[in-house]
């Protein structure tokens, strides 16, 4: 059997991005916060204008040319949604603002139906706060308890503890897929398939995962998934709920309005179908579109050749990052995605982050919404590089010399 190795024509690729030409102060930008925002390709841009120039109008409402074309467009998108994930149905694509509003609503939703006082919910210690304080105020009014499975000194988690809480009085498991602030990967598919054994329904936070790996969430077999466009090379404000249909059938919608009623009376309030009994009012039409602009430009370029230039870039970085003297790297775990979390011995990172965006060098400083991580590493906060397709080396070598500034700064 011949086998190739898939090649990504960075060059080519950066200039789909117009925003990586950009200069700060005076100096070429080096984007390495792709973990809090992606680029978004011209394509997605274009999409984007097209309907707010060419194509604006209301969906699902009107039976005039532009309302006909820009629900065609919207409902396309969806199932282009659905085939990145591949779904079963284009009705289990629920759209939102995003994966926190996406976690929220399985809550709202799902939570204030069906659980109740004494059940448990486990979530993991290096959950984004959007997957800890919704449960939290769902366990304060329902009286339900947060069950969290801590993890090692390399941030992996640690499965014994994870089988120690799982039983019969769980009713909930609501995990990470790729750990924002450590890049940590976790065991999502055994997860699940533990959490079979007590039928208990699985979210899965893939945030930082939708733009990293192909996702199969009939495969994967989770109940539910949550995941941000602007995350995936899309816009802002647009995000997906994956919901099995079972599960979204029985789940009470959360807002009321137009769209996600079937009939209205003073008496009585019927709701629409799946998806649009979770899609009160007009959505996010240009959003959407622009979410499928970006499935298609991944899907263009492929996941296989992104995984392998991402690893090759996570093993650069790494490694030059660790020669550095008195640094320390945040998230050593055997698989992880390409996030370089770091802390510099005697520096703060507001410091860092302050120093190395004056040599035109964007990273992440600060708890990155996990708390609970930079507490369990006895830091107030880090400094974060995180990779994407379009970076480079000569970028990370970059961050390695903006680092010696900061470091000859505070000799
Ligand atoms: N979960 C993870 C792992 C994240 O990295 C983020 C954002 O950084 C979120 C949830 C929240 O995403 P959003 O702010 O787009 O809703």
């Amino acid at each position: 059997m011949i086998t190739t190795t898939p090649m990504l024509d960075i060059k080519k690729i950066r200039k789909d991005f117009p925003n990586l030409d950009v200069t700060v102060h005076g100096k070429p930008l080096v984007y390495l916060d792709n973990a809090a925002t992606t680029f978004k390709p011209q394509c997605v841009v274009d999409a984007v204008e097209q309907h707010y120039s060419q194509g604006a109008s209301n969906v699902h409402r009107g039976v005039h040319y532009l309302s006909e074309k820009a629900t065609e467009d919207f409902e396309g998108a969806r199932r282009k949604v659905q085939n990145f994930i591949h779904a079963k149905h284009p009705s289990e694509i629920i759209f939102t603002r995003g994966t926190t509003e996406s976690i929220n609503l399985v809550v709202q939703s799902y939570g204030r139906a069906f659980l109740k006082e004494g059940d448990e919910i486990i979530i993991t210690e290096m959950e984004h706060h959007s997957n800890i304080v919704p449960w939290q105020m769902l366990c304060e009014e329902k009286g339900c308890a947060l069950k969290v499975v801590p993890f090692n000194e390399d941030a992996e988690l640690i499965w014994e503890e994870f089988e120690k809480v799982l039983g019969p009085k769980t009713k909930f498991v609501s995990v990470v897929h790729i750990s924002n602030s450590l890049g940590t990967i976790n065991p999502i598919a055994k997860i699940i398939k533990a959490a079979r054994q007590y039928d208990v329904p699985v979210l899965v936070d893939a945030a930082q995962s939708i733009s990293h790996a192909p996702i199969d969430v009939q495969a994967l077999d989770c109940d539910f998934l949550a995941f941000s466009g602007h995350k995936l090379f899309g816009p802002t404000g647009i995000g997906v709920l994956y919901g099995k249909t079972d599960l979204l059938e029985k789940m009470p919608p959360v807002q009321g309005g137009g769209d996600m009623i079937a009939s209205v009376t003073f008496e009585k309030t019927t709701y629409n179908v799946l998806p649009y009994k979770f899609e009160a009012g007009t959505p996010h039409v240009a959003g959407v579109i622009g979410l499928g602009a970006a499935v298609d430009y991944v899907k263009s370029i492929g996941f296989d050749a992104i995984g392998e230039y991402k690893k090759d870039l996570l093993d650069y970085g790494t490694q030059v990052l660790q020669a550095v003297p008195g640094l320390r790297l945040i998230g050593t775990a055997k698989e992880k995605t390409s996030v370089l979390s770091f802390v510099l011995e005697g520096i703060h990172p507001h410091d860092i982050g302050t120093i190395v965006s004056d040599e035109g060098v964007a990273i992440r400083t600060g708890h990155h919404c996990t708390q609970p991580v930079m507490k369990h590493f006895k830091v107030p906060a880090t400094s974060r590089a995180s990779l994407t397709f379009y970076n480079t080396k000569e970028e990370l070598d970059a961050l390695v010399k903006a680092i010696e500034k900061v470091k000859d700064v505070f000799k």
